[in-house]
């Protein structure tokens, strides 16, 4: 038996449907070279039809091709009495450059006649016509069955024709949609494997919804019963209850049923994946998710602690180190020296020289962990920090003080702007004082123009930079506005992009920390 099950995720389109989540055209580019760099075999993007940071997206991808990934641009079958050749999307589909299409199609005959108001044959031709096409035009074809579950539980015949048209017109996998999300595993198994029976030379993939809390438990019975793809998404994030979580599936696969997805090494990144993509959606990986959560491993001290040390095994379901986490609280991806000394070398500094305290550096960053600091998407901030541990960062200027008032014009009537925001800086760049002062709407974006202001002079480069992105997180929301706040700031320049994070009680401060990350680590960027 082949073992491999193939990797989809739909992280950046179902998953971007989560309420509460949205992610900008950087974060998708992003999150998309991370889950390329760990091995996922395709990364939905969004859906180019309908969408101007889509269409960006994949305009961005094909300048900047991934190693491994492949790229799925996702849209549905032709509209109803209109040629697939003549179908605007579809044709968008084709104009985003993706290798990979996914169509979605309608398999539940009341679907079709009462959502769709058109006739079982039509459909039909639809689907075999979309996929034809876009087979024809040269591109991989995944052909999502929607609502396949509850149309083969209405009407077998008919859920099972709209595949078979799929398969004899081409697609390269055939995805059966669990859309609502409510079957149970066993239907799925049943479902999956009578499907498989039907068309035993078709590649089948699944996509699961967790409505009845059973996404992962569904993906995996369709893979007992034959299919070698799983569509899903990381931390199962997606509209409702939310979507397969992706990563847990990965570690099922390859610790309990012998089958091959990203393999043993990358599946070590698991966890560090899964707070990478938390982070960029600016949430928290709850600390009871499946393997890859804080306590996923944890032990409650006392009771067991001594039994834990003479037989592991009996307390432990898999082994934390398989999938990278720990069995005390440390998700760090900082979470040991050798691998902080690996990730400063990726970032070209040298800590494996004999006289580096190594573990003093890493105290010092755990120290910031305990009060906030996350370094998983902050790649500049971290980079500062090891560089001024190691001696060898002149800043590019320093702080003496900063004033931000806020104004309300709103009074003025309709026409009038709301706040408008003035910040007040006191630097010195070199041997030089200066005071500036900048407006903005915002008072990260009033302070973010002072300080620009002040170093345009010395330093053009900076009207290079732009601030792309700026997140704010309370961290303990038990203590309202006097919460810890963490700030990240994504910043980008004509070579790539950069993220920075400050902390504080007082959400400015904690923004003007992240902000002058930003400026000098760019600087630093900019002078290699
Ligand atoms: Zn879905």
């Amino acid at each position: 038996m082949n073992t491999r099950v193939y990797t989809y995720d739909s992280t950046l389109r179902d998953g971007e449907q989560c309420e509460g989540i949205t992610l900008s055209l950087e974060d998708k580019l992003r999150i998309a070279r991370r889950l390329d760099d760990f091995g996922i075999d395709y990364i939905e993007g969004g859906f180019p039809a309908s969408n101007p940071k889509d269409i960006a997206f994949f305009k961005r991808m094909s300048e900047m091709p991934l190693a491994h990934a492949q790229v799925v641009a996702f849209g549905s079958t032709c509209r109803k009495g209109v040629a697939a050749a003549e179908d605007q999307g579809l044709a968008d589909l084709l104009e985003s450059g993706a290798p990979v299409v996914a169509i979605v199609g309608k398999t539940w005959d009341a679907q079709v006649t009462r959502a769709l108001q058109t006739t079982l044959e039509e459909n039909l031709r639809m689907i075999s016509e979309s996929v034809a096409y876009l087979k024809a035009a040269g591109r991989r074809v995944v052909f999502d069955a929607e609502h396949f579950f509850d149309g083969y539980k209405a009407n077998p015949e008919y859920a099972l024709a709209c595949v078979r048209a799929a398969s004899e017109a081409g697609a390269d996998s055939v995805d059966l949609c669990e859309t609502n999300g409510g079957a149970l595993p066993f239907e799925v198994e049943e479902i999956v494997a009578a499907v498989a029976r039907e068309l035993p030379d078709q590649a089948l993939g699944v996509h699961c919804h967790n409505d009845s809390g059973c996404a992962v438990a569904n993906a995996l019975a369709a893979v007992r019963a034959g299919a070698t793809q799983v569509q899903g998404t990381v931390n199962g994030i997606g509209e409702r209850v939310g979507n397969t979580d992706l990563l847990t599936v990965i570690a099922d696969l390859e610790l309990k049923m012998g089958r091959e997805c990203v393999g043993p090494e990358k599946l070590r990144e698991l966890t560090r994946v899964s707070h990478y993509v938390a982070e960029m959606c600016n949430v928290s990986v709850p600390g009871n998710h499946p393997y890859t959560g804080a306590s996923a491993f944890a032990h409650k001290g006392g009771l067991h602690a001594s039994a834990i040390a003479r037989f592991r095994e009996a307390y432990e379901h898999a082994s934390p180190a398989s999938v990278g986490n720990d069995t005390r609280m440390i998700v760090s991806e900082l979470a040991g020296k050798a691998s902080l000394v690996q990730k400063a070398a990726a970032m070209g500094i040298d800590l494996s020289d004999e006289g580096v305290d190594v573990q003093a550096i890493l105290d010092d960053i755990k120290a910031r962990e305990a009060v906030g600091y996350s370094y998983e998407v902050a790649d500049g901030s971290l980079a500062l920090l090891l560089l001024r541990a190691l001696g060898k960062y002149e800043p590019a200027f320093s702080l003496e003080s900063f004033r931000v008032i806020v104004d309300d014009f709103t009074y003025m009537g309709a026409a009038a702007q709301g706040a408008m925001s003035e910040a007040t800086i006191k630097i010195h760049v070199g041997e030089k004082r200066f005071v500036a002062t900048g407006e903005g709407t915002g008072p990260v974006g009033a302070l973010d123009s002072a300080l620009r202001m002040v170093l345009a002079e010395s330093y053009p480069e900076v009207a290079g930079m732009e601030l792309i992105d700026y997140k704010v997180r309370l961290l303990d929301e038990s203590q309202g506005t006097d919460a810890i706040t963490r700030v990240t700031i994504t910043t980008a320049d004509a070579r790539g992009s950069w993220g920075t994070v400050g902390v504080s009680e007082n959400v400015i401060e904690a923004s003007w920390n992240a902000l002058v990350d930003s400026i000098e680590y760019g600087l630093l960027r900019m002078a290699e």
